[in-house]
């Protein structure tokens, strides 16, 4: 099952009410002007390279957004050939370890520091604008007027080439990264797809089992990701939890159109009567619309998806809000979160939360 952390204070929650979540990914330097809503989600790719210039234009698009709260997680590239570039662009910089191994591929005359570009997304600046950068971690997001939520985030995919924040899918659940997902979590984003959701019709290997099965133990009300860019749309899936004897088994699942494709209408979803706990409306966001390819680029764009969902409103006297939102609720579960949340505190040592600072 999922790993349960010991939690910054719980909300003192006085109802429920709407937030309107914006939600987008594999903008790949594309900077458009999403629909309104309380909070934006970019679930990787922002960039082609990962490179510090590509970095700097990304964040200072995001944090000039009007969302409240603006919620990031970094994306995957390859050293592959340069014909179809499938991976975590932003990671090529952004991930540690990949960076410092085979950091010097890219980029060539032009140094990159991971600690500058991480330092970009995990700054007061950053934070005072309403950013909230996940590295494989959980935190509770609290609006000015008392709404909440706790989102998990994580740029792990699996790896599809050389790029940042690859891993080798393993054999089992137990063995993932994915059992660090706390069972509370609300709405999860990662970069990658979890297997047979909106992974692609033609590479279906390109989703995780493991990640499939972490959702069915955690079952948030909305999981975000991309990657996959000819995958993007919209699924709802009823999971299967009286079964005693299969695990990981789904009811059905029902895709959602876009009544509009062809026009600028929001292309929206209503989650305000899902069954907390017992489905998950899975959004892959993607706004191109192909891998990128030499002499085309990443050729057309995708509308944002606009999600409206039930949350908490938590009681904010007394200095609640800071309380709750004092961040990060580092994971515990495993040799390589440790590894992942020792190397950003590290970089993130003076960096306030984001509600504490917006
Ligand atoms: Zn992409």
């Amino acid at each position: 099952m999922a790993t349960v952390t010991p939690t910054t204070p719980q909300p003192l929650v006085l109802g429920r009410k709407k937030i309107r979540i914006v939600c987008i990914s594999d903008t790949h330097n594309i900077q458009l002007k999403p629909p309104d809503g309380d909070v934006l989600i970019h679930a990787g790719d922002m960039t082609n390279a990962g490179s510090h210039t590509e970095l700097k234009k990304a964040i200072e698009w995001i944090s000039g957004l009007k969302h409240e709260v603006k919620i990031v997680v970094a994306g995957y590239l390859a050293l592959q050939p340069r014909e179809s570039l499938i991976g975590n662009h932003d990671g090529v910089t952004l991930d540690p370890a990949f960076f410092k191994e085979f950091g010097d591929h890219f980029h060539n005359n032009n140094p990159q520091s991971h600690e500058e570009n991480l330092r970009l997304f995990v700054s007061n600046e950053a934070g005072s604008q309403g950013v909230m950068y996940l590295s494989h971690e959980a935190k509770r997001v609290v609006l000015k007027d008392g709404r909440t939520f706790q989102v998990f985030g994580s740029p792990w995919s699996k790896k599809g080439g050389m790029w940042g924040f690859g891993y080798d899918e393993p054999n089992y659940l137990g063995e993932s990264l994915w059992t660090d997902i706390p069972a509370d979590t609300d709405v999860m984003v990662t970069h990658g797809p979890p297997k047979h959701h909106l992974d692609s019709p033609q590479a279906p290997q390109i989703g995780c089992e493991c990640l499939r099965q972490a959702l069915w133990n955690v079952r948030p009300a909305l999981h975000v990701f991309g990657h996959v860019h000819q995958g993007r749309g919209v699924e709802m899936v009823k999971w299967d939890i009286q079964s005693r004897h299969t695990q990981y088994k789904e009811l059905s699942t029902t895709r959602i159109l876009d009544p509009t494709p062809e026009s600028k209408k929001l292309f929206k979803v209503d989650l305000t009567q899902i069954a907390e706990r017992e489905e998950t409306c899975l959004v892959n966001a993607a706004i191109v619309t192909q891998p990128w390819r030499k002499g085309i680029g990443h050729a057309g764009r995708n509308k944002a998806i606009v999600v409206d969902l039930m949350v908490d409103v938590a009681d904010l006297r007394d200095g609640r809000r800071d309380k709750m939102a004092a961040g990060s609720r580092p994971i515990t579960g495993g040799e390589f979160a440790r590894a992942q949340t020792s190397t950003r505190s590290q970089v993130a040592e003076d960096a306030h939360t984001v509600s504490s600072s917006a």
